[in-house]
């Protein structure tokens, strides 16, 4: 592995240093070496971190002469995500930590994909954050990955978790983000809505984080098989889209995987509206738009 912190220069974003290191790696291997590109890159040694408030941490200085990272223990997708979100805060320069020398990061922080404005300590989290993502899942070879995917199915998330030695939910919001559909995953926890993942074409998702999954969801009917999806199945679209009452509804699919843990995700796919129907809706709505404006 040739890479060098060299190799870097003066990139400072995630995307800019996420692009120094591929241009250093053209042929980077699939799971990516978290561990070895550490080591080149400044980071002296990987500890276990003994906490239940943290996921991990980082001991550096203000020049980030080299630096030491802490992870909790655990699972090794999950370690290695906080691993490289780690490395991101050690690469990048402008990020301070609360305490001088140590960062500290929490399982939230880990989860954190939007800052709030002017928040500087939350716009270093999603930094991270997004430095980990790209790196642990290079887009071209996740690209890669998905043109040999069909019709959108919760096994190939799994697939890509497998492969790319990531956790289930990091391999849903990236498969979500690149695939070509209408698609979103929520990820629900003892029977409700924990965060939701949508693709930019999908529409809002009227059951917000904390409510109870719909009851008429395919979750609550779906048999309970441990690392299996469940089939695909329509369902009412209304059960998670704003359905406007006088417009016909689009039709939805949803797909079901129950992890042990009482953790599940559930797929929503909506099928696009065919050019005929669509231009239906603007006689219908047309029609509608005379009839209530009283014209004659
Ligand atoms: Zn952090």
């Amino acid at each position: 592995m040739p890479i060098s912190r060299m190799d870097l220069a003066d990139a400072r974003s995630p995307e800019a240093l996420v692009k120094r290191i591929l241009q250093a790696e053209p042929s980077l291997p699939v799971p990516v070496p978290i561990q070895e590109l550490c080591a080149r890159l400044g980071i002296l040694r990987i500890e276990d971190l003994d906490s239940n408030a943290f996921e991990g941490g980082l001991v550096t200085d203000a020049k980030r002469s080299d630096g030491i990272i802490l992870v909790k223990r655990g699972g090794e997708p999950r370690r290695r995500f906080t691993i490289a979100h780690e490395l991101g805060h050690f690469l990048m320069a402008h990020h301070v930590p609360d305490q001088p020398g140590r960062f500290l990061c929490k399982n939230s922080d880990m989860l954190r994909l939007t800052a709030k404005e002017g928040d500087q300590r939350q716009r270093m989290e999603v930094e991270a954050n997004r430095f980990a993502t790209l790196l642990l899942m290079p887009p071209h070879l996740l690209r890669g990955a998905m043109a040999a995917f069909r019709e959108c199915d919760l096994e190939h998330v799994l697939v890509l978790a497998r492969d790319f030695a990531v956790g289930k939910e990091a391999a849903a919001r990236a498969y979500v983000q690149y695939h070509p559909e209408r698609i979103a995953v929520v990820v629900a926890g003892n029977g409700r809505v924990q965060r939701c993942y949508r693709s930019l074409s999908f529409p809002d998702i009227i059951c917000g984080v904390g409510s109870p999954v719909p009851t008429g969801s395919l979750y609550h009917s779906t048999p309970n098989r441990p690392n299996t999806a469940s089939a695909i199945a329509a369902c009412s679209s209304d059960l998670w889209i704003d359905v406007k009452r006088d417009l016909r509804a689009p039709t939805l699919y949803e797909q079901v995987y129950v992890q042990p843990n009482g953790f599940a995700m559930i797929l929503l796919r909506l099928e696009p509206v065919p050019e005929e129907s669509a231009e239906e809706r603007r006689l219908e709505e047309g029609w509608r738009h005379r009839f209530h404006s009283g014209r004659r």
